[in-house]
């Protein structure tokens, strides 16, 4: 499906601009230290007191609220709009995906649309095949397309030039402007959830550790593999330009992005996991949307494309 006009990425402008210094110092802490530190840390602190089931509950609601969040409010509704909904809920969407302290969601869109363009050439901010497909040079491209291209790169993709439509539009604006906000929430929301369940300040402080930190953590290591594992292991079944390929595990803990393979054949297809024994609960929760009434316009797969992307003489996986 071709885009639709106001979000055609605007020609005039550069598709990328340079990120000052601060900016990727605050990227190198939040998106590469913090995440390794806190997950080295949650080896001691789980064996040594264990996870109470009031931090497991905790935290397991904020990373299914976070993973839904990102599949289908940040990357199937705002970056590749396969399907509309209500306002309410897009606004719940867009909330939920930012609560994974992965940035705004004009910058990620913006990332992840040039990703689309150049998958895997020149010009992919984060392919893991960058430097080449040897032993070393492909351990490199893959830490580059998990986590390091966040610091390395020394230009962001610009969101005049790919995010128009979500310039133009106030809720995103506002939603833009909250961030800072946002990202607070993320922390303070388990830490009273768990102070208050447990009527202690010691049992908010062990929430803010699990269900704020860890979690967090946790869903960035899950979210960037499907940038660095879907682009090099797995089954390709369809034919696209570049490497996204299909992953079962990422796919697991993804709740579905893991089928990564069609959705780089179909980006506009709200469903990724297409082929039998592909589970994709964000396509299942859209659906119920739909059910609902709350979503419409919901890009389906066409069994036609689906035939005509196969390749050949291929299994399911
Ligand atoms: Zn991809
Ligand atoms: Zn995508």
């Amino acid at each position: 499906m071709a885009p639709s006009p106001d979000s055609r990425p605007d020609q005039r402008t550069a598709e990328t601009v340079t990120v000052p210094t601060g900016r990727r110092a605050a990227y190198l802490v939040v998106l590469v230290v913090l995440p390794a530190v806190l997950l080295a840390l949650a080896v001691p602190a789980a064996w040594g007191w264990g996870v109470g089931p009031r931090d497991l509950v905790i935290a397991v609601v904020m990373y299914f609220v976070n993973i839904f969040g990102i599949a289908i409010g940040y990357h199937r509704l705002f970056t590749h709009r396969s399907f509309r909904c209500r306002r309410p809920l897009r606004i719940a969407l867009m909330l939920a995906g930012g609560l994974a302290v992965e940035g705004p969601v004009t910058l990620w869109a913006a990332e992840h649309r040039r990703h689309h363009k150049y998958a895997d050439r020149e010009g992919d901010p984060h392919s893991p095949w960058r430097y080449g497909e040897s032993g070393l040079a492909l351990l490199r491209g893959m830490a580059h397309a998990h986590v390091g291209w966040f610091y390395t790169a020394r230009r962001r993709s610009s969101r005049s030039h790919w995010v128009p439509d979500l310039l133009a539009d106030p809720d995103v604006r506002r939603f833009d402007a909250a961030y800072p906000a946002v990202v607070a929430l993320s922390f303070v929301l388990p830490t009273v959830v768990g102070g208050l369940w447990s009527m202690s300040w010691q049992g908010a402080l062990s929430a803010l550790f699990w269900g704020g930190l860890v979690r967090y953590a946790v869903v960035h290591h899950v979210t960037w593999s499907v940038n660095s594992v879907s682009h090099t292991f797995g089954d390709r079944p369809f034919a696209t330009r570049d490497r996204s390929s299909n992953v079962r595990w990422v796919a697991m803990l993804t709740l579905g992005e893991g089928w990564h393979n069609w959705h780089h054949a179909e980006p506009t297809c709200a469903r990724h996991g297409v082929l039998r024994g592909q589970l994709d609960p964000s396509a299942r929760l859209i659906r119920w949307f739909e059910l609902a009434n709350w979503a419409d316009d919901v890009h389906w797969p066409n069994p036609h494309r689906l035939t005509a992307h196969r390749l050949p003489h291929r299994s399911d996986g």
